[in-house]
């Protein structure tokens, strides 16, 4: 009995508590008029005028201001940080999950959870003022497993990007809700810059894989780009180490494209991890990429047993076991890791007992 009415006071509670917050949002969103709000970037560099009550992100966004959100904006991954100097409200539960103490007392918020209520003076970093919105072209798509494809983007306007190895674009993608945006890493290395090539996994369900993997050639498609903190050593006697699986291939292959289009002789390896033989691709052209530079070292591994109908003479096991049997000890290196966080996890352990320090080690998880 008093379990019961316990139950019934807490649900009764919660009922009321949704109920006043889509109250309040569906006010917020048809009652209240914010009017125009003043937002000033970078102490008057843009000064901007924008319609109230939308998000920080998407005022920006709504003037070619392209913020990185990976996450489409759901505030989840916690990359579109922004120093709000003045007028941005409080901190919101949302928010701090992703920020550090010393982050909050500097200001810095996430542009996808403040409110434009009144006006706003906002710090963005440079590199984010560059960011461009692309048009382009499908020039090509074509299958490299069951539920990996590669698209190739032709660019329109502006004709040509300029990126670093290991960025990442974030595609436009329509939804029911309106458009949504998705990061995707650029497969292309810098000296193809008239063309983005994306190799995308297709998520069941997920909108934005499906959307790429039904597109078709010669479709148009929309982009934001480049973002991301990769920044791979500019020096040739620094190697560099490439851990991966499925569509973290992406931005692996373009930055071993870039090293040997720069650096003929620079040693690099690639270790890639598939379930089975299903999952390997690629493998073929970095096999002849290692006979055209021997310093290039490409390991496929199988982690799955082998099934009645499979041929496999390579590494068998989880990837950061042939990691653990091939690198050195203790040479200056640097590393790119992509892929689930598990794996992240498992390789950067190894990694880090090869001697290579935690700020050398990049890694994107996906
Ligand atoms: C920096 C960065 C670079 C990326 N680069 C690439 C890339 O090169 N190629 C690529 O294929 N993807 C890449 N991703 C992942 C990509 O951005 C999308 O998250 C992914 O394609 C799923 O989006 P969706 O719209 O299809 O699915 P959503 O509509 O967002 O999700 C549908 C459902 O699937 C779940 N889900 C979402 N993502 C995954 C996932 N990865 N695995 C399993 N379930 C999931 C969600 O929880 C949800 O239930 C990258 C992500 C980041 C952060």
């Amino acid at each position: 009995m008093g379990f019961s009415i316990y139950l019934y006071s807490v649900l009764s509670f919660s009922g009321l508590v949704i109920l006043l917050a889509a109250g309040l949002m569906i006010a917020e969103r048809f009652l209240i008029n914010y009017g125009i709000c003043k937002l000033d970037i970078n102490a008057g560099e843009k000064p901007l005028e924008v319609v109230g009550g939308q998000t920080l992100l998407s005022s920006l966004y709504a003037n070619e201001i392209f913020i990185p959100s990976p996450c489409g904006g759901k505030g989840s991954c916690g990359q579109c940080k922004l120093t709000v100097v003045s007028g941005g409200g409080p901190v919101l539960p949302t928010e701090t999950p992703h920020l550090t103490r010393k982050e909050i007392r500097s200001g810095v918020r996430l542009a996808c959870q403040v409110k434009v209520r009144e006006d706003i003076y906002v710090r963005i970093p440079e590199d984010y003022l560059n960011v461009k919105l692309f048009s382009a072209t499908v020039e090509s798509t074509r299958s490299l497993t069951y539920d990996i494809k590669e698209i190739r983007l032709k660019l329109n306007d502006p004709p040509e990007i300029s990126q670093r190895p290991g960025q990442y674009v974030q595609i436009q993608a329509p939804s029911p809700d309106g458009p949504i945006f998705r990061a995707y890493s650029i497969s292309t290395p810098a000296h193809e810059p008239t063309v983005v090539e994306l190799v995308v996994r297709l998520v069941p369900g997920g909108i934005g894989s499906t959307y790429l993997h039904n597109l078709e050639v010669n479709n148009p498609a929309a982009f934001t780009g480049p973002y991301g903190e990769f920044y791979l050593n500019d020096d040739p006697s620094v190697e560099i180490v490439c851990v991966g699986g499925g569509a973290g291939m992406a931005p692996m292959k373009n930055i071993i494209y870039t090293i040997y289009d720069r650096w003929p002789e620079r040693s690099c390896w690639l270790f890639f991890g598939c379930r089975t033989t299903r999952d390997i691709f690629y493998l073929e052209q970095f096999k002849k990429l290692q006979r055209e530079h021997p310093s290039f070292h490409v390991v496929y591994a199988l982690s799955d047993e082998l099934g009645p109908d499979e041929k496999w003479d390579g590494e068998t096991g989880f990837i950061h076991l042939s990691v653990d049997k091939y690198l050195e000890h203790d040479i200056p290196r640097q590393a790119f890791l992509c892929g689930p966080p598990l794996m992240i996890q498992a390789v950067t352990r190894v990694l880090e007992e090869k001697g290579i320090r935690p700020e050398d080690i990049f890694y994107d998880e996906f």
